[in-house]
């Protein structure tokens, strides 16, 4: 056997995988099929733990179903993590809509947050500061379809550098 085909997934591997995520209810909520594989630098938590951690000692070729309860994923849904905004914080021309992503900037974390309309109110906009998947449990059907030991330079740096983000 030669010392290609024996490489498996651990910490400081450059990692290619195809995957499927559906959720309880049966719904894909996202494919690689839409974006092509995914490129990761295992051990970095670049993926949600409860994936990472099942990727380990898979070889190229490789696929199996991996179930990720919320505590390793996104989390549980938190229900205080809502919060009503006047519709004034919002440019007047910003056409807000359920479902929709919006970044606001957090005065006390000094930080870009990402949160989500939940709902349009005649007093003012609901925003939902939860992960969309919070409470979700996840099922991940992933193929290892790259495999490939990283470079110096990307371990110093802690992510890969593929033909687009080369520096
Ligand atoms: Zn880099």
């Amino acid at each position: 056997m030669s010392n290609h085909n024996s490489l498996v997934v651990a910490d400081a591997m450059v990692v290619r995988l195809d995957y499927t995520l559906t959720l309880t209810d049966g719904d894909v909520y996202d494919s690689s099929a839409d974006s092509g594989p995914l490129e990761i630098l295992q051990g970095q938590g670049q993926i949600i733990a409860g994936l990472e951690e099942a990727l380990y000692g898979m070889a190229v070729g490789e696929e199996k179903d991996v179930v990720v309860t919320p505590d390793y994923a996104y989390g549980e849904y938190d229900p205080d993590a809502v919060q009503l905004l006047p519709k004034d914080v919002f440019p007047p021309d910003m056409e807000l809509e359920p479902g929709m992503a919006i970044d606001l900037y957090d005065e006390e974390a000094d930080e870009e947050v990402e949160a989500y309309v939940a709902e349009i109110q005649r007093d003012g906009v609901l925003i939902d500061f939860n992960h969309p998947l919070a409470g979700e449990t996840l099922t991940f059907h992933v193929k290892i379809v790259g495999l490939r030991p990283a470079t110096p330079e990307e371990i110093d740096h802690g992510h890969v550098h593929g033909s687009e983000h080369y520096h």
